[in-house]
């Protein structure tokens, strides 16, 4: 049996930065409360240590209920500039941990809406990050998630197309093609950060070479649900799971060579104990 784990998989650089900083805050330890605007990482595990040690979630529509001096960590994902002029006016000290490539995606809608183009964005419309990235160019962006609804674009004279920075690179291209069709001045910014393009990359050519394939991250994790989606086309049996205690023996019964790749928010510890599991399952090793 050989277990492959995919060359890039779990914790990219923008997720990291998240978690290292809130650790930090709860280091100096300001005395201050400390709120994380939505779960900075899809992962149960973390997310549940970071509230045990004083960093808890807070939902936008409960924000009314911090108060002065308060801090706030903006996750990897990003806001809107309503949202930072709101908690500016009710002296809610931000830290900000946006990931550098969301903020670029930000900015080039920001410019390109005070230039006078239509904004389009692809990619999901209920996800925290375009949500936010709407947000720059005062909610007015057309958001399109599949070939059909860029069918439904209105013909447009400029427009400036974007894509959520987790996107897969494949639907990009397939969805900018009729994009073209509709907007007579476009300029386009492929926005698929390098770290999601390596990770599905990578997963996409190890899921070709095995019996069995593992997809480790959230249920809620965009990234994660799109390397399944990659790892399905080329082995049947994919499975996503959260973590170890989700193995059975049913799934590697019979399989050779078994594939592993990560979501960007799947801490290595993740990846070291289902492939720890792994091996017990197959009989080579004694849980630990
Ligand atoms: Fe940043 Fe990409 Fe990670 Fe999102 S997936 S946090 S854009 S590095």
């Amino acid at each position: 049996m050989k277990i492959l784990i995919a060359e890039y998989a779990g914790f990219c650089f923008g997720v990291k930065r998240a978690i290292e900083t809130a650790y930090y805050e709860i280091e100096k330890n300001s005395g201050r409360k400390i709120y994380m605007l939505g779960e900075i990482i899809h992962n149960p595990q973390v997310i549940s240590d970071l509230s045990k040690k004083g960093v808890n979630v807070i939902e936008e529509e409960e924000l009314d209920k911090l108060t002065e001096g308060d801090k706030l960590i903006i996750r990897s994902h990003g806001v809107s500039k309503k949202l930072y002029d709101f908690l500016a006016k009710k002296g809610i000290e931000v830290i900000d941990v946006t990931c550098p490539f969301v903020k670029k995606v930000q900015d080039i809608v920001y410019e390109h809406y005070h230039k006078g183009y239509s904004i389009i964005i692809v990619g999901d419309r209920n996800h925290p990050e375009v949500r936010g990235v709407n947000g720059w160019c005062d909610d007015t962006a057309y958001v399109v998630n599949s070939i059909e609804e860029a069918h439904k674009l209105p013909k447009l004279e400029k427009a400036c197309a974007v894509a959520q920075t987790t996107l897969i690179g494949r639907y990009w291209k397939d969805i900018l093609e009729v994009i073209k069709l509709k907007v007579k001045d476009l300029v386009f910014f492929n926005t698929i950060c390098d770290a999601t393009q390596k990770r599905q990359g990578s997963a996409e050519q190890l899921s070709k070479k095995v019996d069995v394939m593992f997809v480790i991250g959230g249920k809620h994790s965009s990234n994660t649900q799109k390397l399944k989606k990659i790892c399905e086309k080329n082995c049947k049996n994919t499975f996503h799971i959260e973590d170890a205690k989700e193995l059975t023996l049913e799934m590697v019964k019979d399989r050779e060579i078994i594939g592993i790749t990560a979501g960007a928010s799947t801490p290595d510890y993740v990846i070291e104990e289902v492939t720890k599991k792994i091996r017990f399952l197959k009989g080579e090793k004694e849980e630990e």
